[in-house]
């Protein structure tokens, strides 16, 4: 077993900071601790609570160029990307404190006649939130922010690739006054993850790969608890032939795919022009993806940084060598960049088809397929064509056209002239491989309590 986690930066390839890896013993008295916590603190009104968490908010917002500097120290996240997403996560708070009361506050059901009913929601227990590297703070914050809201204890699991920042939030919440009994950073990779699963929770939050979270699922599937798993995505986007602005699409689109370097959940991750619009669009997306500024991720200026794992280097270049032999055309990128740090060229395939890998498994990195259709049949039938649900879009000038299509997208999320987007106002979830359950929204705050039914005959 690792005694400790290696962080190492991808803009360089060397190692930042050696933290200790939490160790068996010390996680079963983490567990022994947050279990007896969480009574307390299932206890504490929950105004009081959501108070904490607001307070956690403006502490991150205080310190968030720090905050935004060890983000990209260890992800290669490019530093003005870093702090959109610090600041942009402060929505999920809002949206909870607007919203937390509402949706947690005891509902009484009938008051009259004989037998009076109320439903109370009560918080699941101590619950396990094991995290990606990707979007820390948006997806860390779905889940362990509402988890504390609505009265539970946490072991927050961050990604081995995101361990500074996981380690951050435990500062900053114990700061913000959640207490240290309620809340506890596990430091560790797979193998803690592994432990996880092994120990007496009362749930299970998982962001991550499909891979990955079908284990979990199955492996924790004995203890009737409630699992939660927010997966991979292989994100179509259809351009049909009416938009008025290809330009303007074409942008949109490669933004859509390029932003952290490809490396979003619902990234855009293979594109579908229509025929009568396809050399237009292809060369607008060309030229985009082209002027891109490559580089140090520190700088301010630079849109593309390195990959967070040197590991995806490897895959991004089998889907290359895929995509050449089975004829789709390169026009942009398609090889690694330097011989340090793990840079790869923003790469655009066209002329693709299915029969493709690109086309078909997440490529997670700044590599984008583009398929020419001949109809809005033939954009539907291939959107659909894959094993992933987690987003669709189209773009296109005629809302109700978008409307047929997206309606038969079975996807969580479905997009009309914009792409890449989360909102906490609307459920965030995955169908198929892409997941199970839903963050965000009010059904994101229910996510995390259990409901008690009371008949009560005074
Ligand atoms: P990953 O599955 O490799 O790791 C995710 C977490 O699981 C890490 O903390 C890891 O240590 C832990 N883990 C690994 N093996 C484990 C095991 N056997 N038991 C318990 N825990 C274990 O995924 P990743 O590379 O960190 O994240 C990238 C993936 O996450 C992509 O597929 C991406 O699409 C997906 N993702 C999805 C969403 C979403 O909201 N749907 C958001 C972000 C990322």
């Amino acid at each position: 077993m690792q005694n400790n986690i290696e962080i190492r930066n991808p803009a360089t390839g060397e190692v930042d900071a050696v933290i200790p890896v939490i160790t068996a013993s010390e996680l079963d008295t983490a567990v022994a601790l947050l279990k007896k916590g969480q009574l307390s603190w299932a206890k504490v009104p929950l105004q009081q609570r959501l108070d904490c968490i607001i307070a956690f908010g403006q502490l991150i917002l205080a310190n968030k160029q720090e905050l935004a500097e060890i983000l990209t120290k260890e992800t290669g996240k490019p530093i003005t990307q870093s702090l959109n997403e610090i600041v942009g996560a402060q929505n999920r708070i809002e949206h909870l404190r607007t919203n937390a009361v509402k949706w947690l506050s005891e509902e009484l059901i009938t008051t009259t006649g004989a037998t009076h009913e109320k439903i109370v929601y009560e918080p699941l227990g101590l619950i396990a939130n094991i995290s990606a590297w990707n979007f820390p703070y948006n997806v860390g914050f779905n889940v362990f922010l509402y988890a504390l809201v609505a009265g539970n204890a946490v072991l927050y699991k961050p990604s081995e690739f995101a361990t500074g920042t996981g380690i951050q939030f435990e500062k900053y919440l114990y700061q913000a006054g959640i207490p240290q009994d309620v809340f506890k950073c596990v430091v560790g990779d797979a193998e803690i993850g592994q432990q996880l699963l092994e120990l007496p929770l009362d749930g299970y939050f998982f962001t991550g790969s499909y891979k990955t979270g079908l284990h979990i699922a199955t492996t924790v599937a004995h203890k009737l608890v409630p699992v939660q798993l927010e997966l991979g995505g292989k994100d179509p986007l259809y351009v049909a032939d009416d938009i008025v602005d290809i330009k303007k699409a074409a942008i949109s689109a490669a933004e859509g795919a390029f932003y952290n370097n490809g490396q979003s959940c619902c990234a855009v991750e293979r594109i579908y022009v229509s025929d009568k619009i396809y050399d237009q669009f292809v060369e607008a997306f060309v030229e985009e993806v082209a002027s891109y500024t490559i580089g140090d991720p520190m700088k301010q200026d630079v849109f593309i940084g390195p990959l967070t794992r040197a590991a995806q280097l490897t895959v991004l270049d089998a889907q290359v060598k895929d995509a050449l032999a089975k004829g789709a055309i390169l026009r942009l990128g398609g090889h690694t960049l330097e011989d340090t740090g793990y840079y790869y060229a923003p790469t655009v395939f066209e002329h693709c088809n299915h029969d493709m890998e690109l086309m078909r498994e997440e490529s997670f990195g700044p590599l984008i397929g583009i398929q020419k259709v001949t109809s809005d049949d033939e954009a539907i039938h291939l959107m659909q064509d894959t094993t992933y649900g987690l987003t669709a879009a189209v773009f296109s000038a005629d809302q109700d056209r978008a409307m047929a299509i997206l309606e038969k997208m079975n996807t969580g999320t479905v997009y009309w002239n914009c792409c890449d987007r989360v909102s906490p106002n609307v459920p965030w979830s995955g169908r198929k491989n892409s997941g199970l359950g839903s963050t965000l929204s009010a059904q994101g705050i229910r996510a995390f309590v259990q409901p008690k039914a009371y008949h009560l005959r005074p």
